[in-house]
C-alpha cells in the first residue's frame, strides 16, 4: 500500500489533447467547472440505472448529490459525487488514454485551425482534462460502485503522466481534489465557484452545494411533462432564464424522440425589442446537453429571423465533450434547428386558428420577422407564408386576413391574389388602382411597410395562385365581369382608339402604351406598371439610398372610356387641340403622381396654371 508507484505515461493523444488544454486555452477557463460536474452527475445517473438491476451496491444508502468545497488558503477545490466511481482499469481507461473518437477528430481539427483552438474546445468542453487550464495537480479519490473494489487515488499534474495508488477508505463515487495554480486561485473563491454554476450548471439534476449551501434551486422545467407544470412554473422559469421582466407571450413546450432525442422549451416575449428601438436582438435561446449549458446564446441553430424567441433547447444527442466541427458547421446542430423552427411554424399556426386576436397582437409587434423569414429562408417559406397577415379591401381598416382566408374567398374565375403596397390603407384607397377590383368584387389585400416591397420580390406565389400586383399591367381583372352598373354611355371602342392613338403621340416616348381599360371606375386614368419594371417604392428606396434606379420597361397609361373627362378630351382633341395636348400631358403627369412615379413636378404645376387660365377665359 506503501509503495510508492512509478507514473504511467498519458497516451500520446492525451499528451497532445493536454498541451492545447494547457497552452492555448485562454478564454473560458472556467467551464472546467461544468464538466467536472457533469461528470459527476452522470455518474450518478449511471449509478441510479444501475441500483434498478443490481443487488449490491457499494454504500448503496449514499445520498445523490454534488458536495464542492473551497479552500482558499490551501488553493484547493474539491468536487465529490457519491456515483459510480471507477476501479483501477476504468482509472487507467478513462483517464490515461482517449477512449472518444470525437477526440481524435477534434485534435485533428485543432491542428488544421491552427492557432486559436480556443474556438472549438471553448463551446464544448474537453471533458475531464479542461481541469488542467486551472489545476497544478489533481488527486482522484475513488470506490466503484462493486462491493470488492479497492479505495483509490489517481494523481497527475496534467503534463507527462499519472500514479495510482490505494487509498484509505474513499467513499463510493469520485472526490476530485483540486490543487489549483497560482494564477487561478480564484476559484478556489466561493463566490466565483458559485457564480460559474449558477450560469452552468442550475439544472442539474442532482442538488449541488457549495461549502454546505445548496446552489442549484432551479429545476430543468424543459425536461418534465407538460402536465406537471404549472403556468406560474413556466413563467417564472421564463423570466429566470431569459433575464426578463415580462409575462411571455406564447410558450411552446415539446420533446421528441425522433430523429433527435430532444426537449424544447421556448418563450415569445411581450414585446419586440428590434421594434421599441433597440439594437438588433442577439438569440437567446439556449443549448443545453441533458440539464447541463453548452452556449447561452448560440449563433446558428435557429434561424436568424428567429431571434426574438428565448427558451432553451436540449438534446441528449449532442456531445457535451469536444465535437467533429465546431458548433456552427455542425450538421447535428443545424438538424436540431430544422425540427424546432417546424415544430414552431406549425405551433404559431395552430395559435393563430384558435384565437386570432391573440394571434393579431403578436403579429402587430413580430411581423418583421416573419417577414424577414420570407425573404431569407428558403426553406421555411411556405409555412412562413400562412403567418402573413394583411387588411384588406373587403374589411375594416385594423382587421387582418391569411391568404388562406383570402383564397375561399376569390370569386369564380379569378386565379390571382391582388395586392398593393402602399403607406396607408387611405393612400391606397384614395388611389386609382383598387376602384376597379372593388367594382367586381374582387379582394385586395393592402401591405403598408417598406418590408413588403422585399417580401413581394420574392414570393411569387401561393397555394398555386400567383401573386399580382394591382397597379401592375399584367392583372387580369379586365377579364372579370363588373358588378356595378358599368357600360353606361362608355365611349365607343373607335373614339377611344383615337384618343389613346392621339395620347400616345402627344407623349411620345415617355409612355409605353396608352390604352382603354375596365379597370378604373371613377378616375379618369391610371398608371400602370409593367412586370419588369421596379415597383415606386422599390425607386424610392434606390432614391434614399442615393442611387439611379434601374430603368425597366416603359409605364403604360390605362384611359377610362366611362370617364366624363375622356369623353370631353375626346372631344377637344378636336375643337381645342392645344388645350387638350395640355390636358393629356397633365393627366400623364397627374397619374404619375398618384403612382408615386412622378420625378421632376415642375411641369405639372406649369401646366396646371395654364389649364386654370384657359379655363377662366372660356
Ligand atoms: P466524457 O465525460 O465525455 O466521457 P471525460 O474526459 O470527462 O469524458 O471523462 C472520461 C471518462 O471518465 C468518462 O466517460 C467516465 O467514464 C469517467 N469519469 C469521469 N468523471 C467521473 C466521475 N466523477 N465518476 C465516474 N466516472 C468518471
Amino acid at each position: 500500500m506503501s509503495e510508492v508507484q512509478q507514473p504511467q505515461a498519458f497516451q500520446a493523444e492525451v499528451r497532445q489533447l493536454l498541451d492545447i488544454v494547457v497552452h492555448s486555452l485562454y478564454t473560458d477557463r472556467e467551464i472546467f467547472i461544468r464538466e467536472l460536474v457533469s461528470n459527476a452527475s452522470d455518474a450518478m445517473e449511471k449509478l441510479q440505472h444501475l441500483q434498478a438491476t443490481e443487488k449490491s451496491v457499494y454504500q448503496a444508502d449514499k445520498e445523490f448529490k454534488v458536495e464542492i468545497t473551497t479552500d482558499e488558503e490551501a488553493k484547493t477545490l474539491t468536487i465529490q459525487d457519491f456515483g459510480i466511481g471507477m476501479t483501477r482499469d476504468e482509472l487507467v481507461e478513462n483517464l490515461g488514454t482517449i477512449a472518444h473518437s470525437g477526440t481524435k477528430a477534434f485534435l485533428e481539427a485543432a491542428k488544421e485551425q491552427g492557432n486559436d483552438p480556443s474556438a472549438l474546445i471553448g463551446r464544448f468542453g474537453v471533458g475531464f482534462y479542461s481541469v488542467f487550464m486551472a489545476a497544478e495537480s489533481v488527486k482522484v479519490f475513488t470506490h466503484s460502485w462493486r462491493e470488492d473494489a479497492e479505495s483509490l487515488v489517481w494523481e497527475s499534474d496534467g503534463v507527462s503522466g499519472y500514479t495510482i495508488e490505494e487509498a484509505t477508505d474513499a467513499e463510493r463515487g469520485c472526490k476530485l481534489v483540486i490543487q489549483l495554480k497560482d494564477e487561478h486561485k480564484e476559484f478556489a473563491t466561493e463566490d466565483r465557484v458559485k457564480d460559474v454554476l449558477k450560469r452552468y450548471s442550475n439544472f442539474v439534476q442532482f442538488p449541488i452545494f457549495v461549502n454546505g449551501t445548496r446552489v442549484n434551486e432551479v429545476e430543468a422545467l424543459w425536461l418534465k411533462n407538460k402536465s406537471d407544470i404549472t403556468d406560474e412554473q413556466y413563467t417564472e422559469f421564463y423570466k429566470f432564464a431569459g433575464h426578463a421582466f415580462d409575462e411571455p407571450r406564447y410558450r411552446m413546450h415539446f420533446s421528441a424522440d425522433a430523429p433527435l432525442a430532444m426537449n424544447a422549451l421556448l418563450f415569445v416575449p411581450d414585446d419586440n425589442m428590434e421594434r421599441m428601438g433597440f439594437g438588433q436582438t442577439e438569440p437567446a435561446v439556449s443549448l443545453y446537453c441533458r440539464r447541463v449549458l453548452i452556449d447561452e446564446k448560440p449563433e446558428g441553430i435557429l434561424p436568424e429571423w428567429l431571434r426574438f424567441l428565448k427558451g432553451v433547447i436540449d438534446s441528449a444527442d449532442l456531445p457535451l465533450n469536444i465535437s467533429r466541427e465546431s458548433m456552427q458547421d455542425s450538421a447535428l446542430v443545424k438538424k436540431i434547428g430544422d425540427v424546432v423552427t417546424k415544430r414552431f411554424l406549425k405551433f404559431l399556426n395552430k395559435e393563430a386558428e384558435k384565437d386570432s386576436a391573440k394571434y393579431k397582437e403578436f403579429y402587430e409587434r413580430f411581423n418583421r420577422f416573419i417577414k424577414e423569414g420570407l425573404i431569407t429562408d428558403y426553406t421555411h417559406r411556405e409555412a412562413l407564408m400562412k403567418l402573413l397577415r394583411a387588411e384588406s379591401s373587403m374589411n375594416d381598416a385594423g382587421e387582418l386576413t391569411s391568404l388562406a382566408d383570402y383564397v375561399t374567398r376569390m370569386k369564380d374565375g379569378q386565379e390571382e391574389i391582388y395586392y398593393q403596397l402602399g403607406s396607408s390603407r387611405d393612400v391606397i384607397e384614395s388611389g386609382p388602382y383598387v376602384e376597379g377590383f372593388k367594382a367586381r368584387g374582387v379582394e385586395v389585400l393592402y401591405f403598408f411597410e417598406p418590408i413588403d416591397e422585399y417580401v413581394f420580390n420574392q414570393l411569387s406565389e401561393f397555394d398555386g395562385k400567383k401573386f399580382v400586383a394591382v397597379n401592375s399591367a399584367s392583372a387580369k381583372v379586365d377579364e372579370m365581369d363588373t358588378t356595378s352598373e358599368d357600360e353606361r354611355q362608355a365611349l365607343s371602342d373607335d373614339d377611344m382608339k383615337a384618343v389613346t392613338d392621339w395620347l400616345k403621340e402627344t407623349l411620345g416616348d415617355k409612355v409605353g402604351e396608352v390604352r382603354s381599360g375596365k379597370r378604373l371606375v371613377s378616375s379618369p386614368a391610371a398608371a400602370m406598371t409593367s412586370a419588369d419594371q421596379i415597383s415606386p417604392q422599390m425607386r424610392q428606396m434606390f432614391k434614399t439610398m442615393g442611387q439611379d434606379a434601374p430603368d425597366g420597361g416603359k409605364v403604360e397609361l390605362e384611359l377610362n372610356p366611362r370617364h366624363e373627362l375622356i369623353k370631353e378630351l375626346a372631344k377637344a382633341r378636336e375643337t381645342k387641340p392645344e388645350l387638350a395636348k395640355l390636358l393629356g400631358e397633365q393627366l400623364f403627369d397627374q397619374s404619375l403622381l398618384s403612382a408615386g412615379l412622378l420625378e421632376d413636378q415642375r411641369g405639372l404645376v406649369e401646366r396646371g396654371l395654364k389649364i386654370m387660365e384657359a379655363a377662366l377665359r372660356s
